[in-house]
């Protein structure tokens, strides 16, 4: 018997959870015989409600196992949560919205068991119902991350996938709280083969994701995987200082011979100074967030904090 347990944050989505339970259930049930499955939810902090209609779930499906975190600590905790509380054979990560669609688990699984693999990782063929600037966007930031990262990551995949023991058992012992879920799984390593799929759109209800959270989640993935920014602030600090020497010998040669009139240069004094300036303010920037991400990992406040667990042994973090 191999078991499977799908995670399936959810932050304010009273508007799906009924019907994604129903659709998530019906592929569980579909499952060979040799498969036992249960999903694990992972309210978010949900203030509408989403708790009630989960509980309302879990009290009549033993297989349905949740978390109701004590307040919103975002998507990537939620996940990880899960993966904490995972004890299966196997886990697909998977939106509540039904963007990821449950139907291809059976296609996932079998790609796991042809390919004997560690992970299956969900590539996005198409994007359907998404802001054209959700698009570009997110096209341009896998794209950064591959140039800035030390570690090669799929394009365009997110954080739809199937894992085995052996990911979660290694993603388990990580200690660090910022986690970008996606980065730390293909840092991880073992045998990960792709799946290609279309990622549909929204159910119903709206993006948990605005622009702030979708900054944040970017900035996150570039601190905790790229030490790329601070090298490029130095570069910057090299290319002004070079900058600087050659515009002293170019108006001290100027002077001698002739050839400049700097004393009527207020334009290139003004500008010059702005451009410096910007140049040690994004600098100084750079450091501070490498700094601040420092300070929130040697506090080392648990990435979440659980509020109650329903169907759940009772289990540390
Ligand atoms: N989510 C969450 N906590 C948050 C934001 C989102 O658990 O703070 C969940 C949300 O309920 C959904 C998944 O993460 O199941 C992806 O969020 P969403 O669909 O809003 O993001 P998008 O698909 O628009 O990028
Ligand atoms: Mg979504």
């Amino acid at each position: 018997m191999k078991t499977l347990s799908l995670i399936v944050p959810c932050y304010n989505e009273e508007a799906i959870i009924s019907e994604s339970y129903r659709r998530m259930k019906a592929v569980v049930n579909a499952l060979p015989e040799r498969w036992s499955a249960e999903i694990i939810y992972i309210n978010d902090g949900s203030t509408d409600a989403t708790r009630r209609i989960l509980n309302e779930i879990a009290a009549v499906d033993g297989q349905v196992k949740v978390l109701h975190f004590s307040r919103n600590f975002g998507h990537q905790p939620a996940v990880s949560a899960g993966i904490h509380q995972c004890r299966s054979d196997f886990a697909v990560i998977l939106d509540a919205d039904l963007q990821d669609p449950p139907e291809v688990i059976p296609a996932l699984i079998d790609l796991q068991e042809h390919e004997n693999a560690n992970s299956v990782y969900c590539v996005r063929r198409l994007r359907m119902g998404e802001s054209r600037f959700k698009l570009v966007s997110a096209k341009l930031f896998y794209r950064t991350m591959n140039a800035m990262s030390e570690v090669r990551f799929p394009l365009d995949t997110g954080d739809f996938r199937l894992i085995d023991r052996k990911i979660m058992n290694e993603f388990n012992r990580l200690s660090e709280r910022g986690k970008y879920i996606r980065g730390l799984i293909s840092w991880v390593g073992f045998k990960q083969v792709p799946f290609f799929y279309e990622r549909k759109s929204r159910f119903a209800g709206e993006t948990k994701y605005p622009l702030g959270k979708m900054i944040a989640f970017a900035s996150k993935a570039l601190l905790y995987f790229s030490k790329k920014p601070l090298k490029m602030a130095m570069s910057l600090g090299f290319i002004a200082v070079f900058l600087g020497f050659f515009l002293l010998i170019w108006f001290t040669l100027g002077k001698i011979y002739g050839f400049s009139r700097a004393e009527s240069g207020w334009t290139s004094l003004i500008t010059t100074i702005i451009f410096f300036g910007g140049v040690q303010l994004i600098t100084v920037g750079v450091l501070g967030q490498y700094i601040g991400t420092l300070f929130d990992e040697i506090k080392a406040r648990p990435e979440y904090i659980v509020d109650e667990r329903v169907n759940c042994e009772e289990e540390k973090n």
